[in-house]
Formats: structure tokens, sequence, C-alpha cells
């Protein structure tokens, strides 16, 4: 993702209703923010929440929270739900590592990982968002039977997260080295940004679901 210094984000950001700032009150309390029951799903690493956006307009039945470390990136996405006004949708300006201080024991039924930064030096492994120690602080806040659903076109970080699957015993129920030649998976697919970008350009884009 470039990255451009964009004046004035971080105030937009703790003005927007759609942001969640008081994070520490948030564990346990998604039901009261959303003003329902529905199940809530994540995507960590949303960037400008093209993925999230589409999803909460097609399921108003499903809360989704979307969580970016970026406020220049996220300020994208708050600016396509103020026009939208979803109510089904809230974002949370956060480092993912954190991701347990903001939602309770079982507290979440999907988390989507798109295009997640590959990290590719072996020293930072435990960066990468599909790693054993990620999937560790998922494997708390997931239902019994919630899974993680990820993409990338990066082949090293998809063999690396099958891998850390395996290891950390999550069940694999589907996975493809090529997305968009599967009918089965491309069924319900909603292309992210950085999947139109490298399927533009021809690469095979890689995905799996795993479920704790
Ligand atoms: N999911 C989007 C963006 C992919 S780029 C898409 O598919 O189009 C990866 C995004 O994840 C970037 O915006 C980056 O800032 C964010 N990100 C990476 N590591 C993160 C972390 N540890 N916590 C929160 N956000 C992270």
């Amino acid at each position: 993702m470039r990255l451009r210094n964009i004046k004035g984000s971080r105030e937009i950001i703790g003005a927007s209703d759609y942001v969640i700032h008081d994070m520490e009150h948030c564990p346990g309390r998604w039901q009261e923010i959303f003003g329902n029951a529905n199940p809530i799903h994540i995507e960590i690493g949303m960037g400008k929440g093209k993925f999230l956006l589409e999803l909460a307009k097609r399921n108003p039945g499903i809360n989704y929270v979307g969580i970016e470390k970026y406020s220049s990136v996220l300020l994208r996405a708050i600016e396509k739900q103020r026009e939208e006004e979803l109510p089904n949708l809230y974002f949370l300006r956060m480092e993912a590592e954190h991701i347990n201080q903001v939602f309770a024991r079982e507290e979440v039924q999907r988390i989507y990982l798109n295009f997640s930064d590959p990290w590719p030096k072996d020293r930072h492994a435990k960066r990468r968002l599909t790693s054993r120690e990620f999937l560790a602080r998922y494997q708390e806040i997931l239902e019994k039977n919630g899974s993680v659903e990820f993409k990338t076109d990066n082949r090293e970080l998809f063999d690396f997260s099958l891998e850390a699957r395996e290891e950390a015993g999550w069940k694999l129920l589907a996975w493809t080295y090529d997305l968009h030649g599967d009918e089965e998976l491309l069924k319900e697919n909603v292309m992210t940004e950085y999947e139109e970008r490298f399927c533009a350009q021809g690469n095979p884009i890689h995905k799996y679901i795993i479920c704790r």
C-alpha cells in the first residue's frame, strides 16, 4: 500500500462516527455497539475497505468490523462509508497484534485476511497475519466453528500459511492455488482492491478457508 501522509486524516478519523474510539470498552460489547446479536465478521488489514463495504451491503444480517493500522488508508474507507451509511459496518484503527484487546472470547464468527503484508524475511515471520502466533490470537476470539478466509497472490506467503495452519492444528476446509479457476470457491467471491490489480496482471490468486 502506497503511503501518503494525508493532512488531517487523524483528525477526520477522530471525529468519525464509523470508527470505534474507546477500544478498551469493546470486548464483550459488540452486540451493544451494533444494536443486535447478528454474527460478527472482521477483516484485518482492510486497506481502503472496498471488500467490506461490498459485503456489508450484500449481507445486512451480518455485522462487519474493518481493521486497518494506517490512518491515510482508513480515511478512504470512511469516505465511502459516509456515502453509504451502512448500519452494519464499523472500523478500528489499530495494529492487529492487539486484536484480543478489542474482542472477547468467541465473539467473532469469521476473519478475512486479504493480501496481507508478506514480511519476506524469516526473522519477521511472526508478523505475518497467518503465522502460528496470529492463529493463537484468532483462536481466542473466534467461535467454536469460526473460520479464517485468506487470499493472496504471494506463493511463498501462502505456502507458509498452509504450514502454519497445520502446525497450529486448524482444519483445512478448502484451498486453491487458483481461485479464479475454481468454480465452487469463486461463486461467492468478492474482489478486493489488490485482487483486482493482481488479477489484471495475470497473477493467480491463492485462497484457503480454515477452521479452529
Ligand atoms: N485487504 C486490502 C488491502 C491489502 S494491503 C485488499 O485486499 O485490497 C494490506 C493492508 O493491511 C494495508 O492497508 C496495511 O496497512 C494493513 N495491515 C498490514 N498489517 C497490519 C496489521 N498488523 N494491523 C493492521 N493492519 C495491517
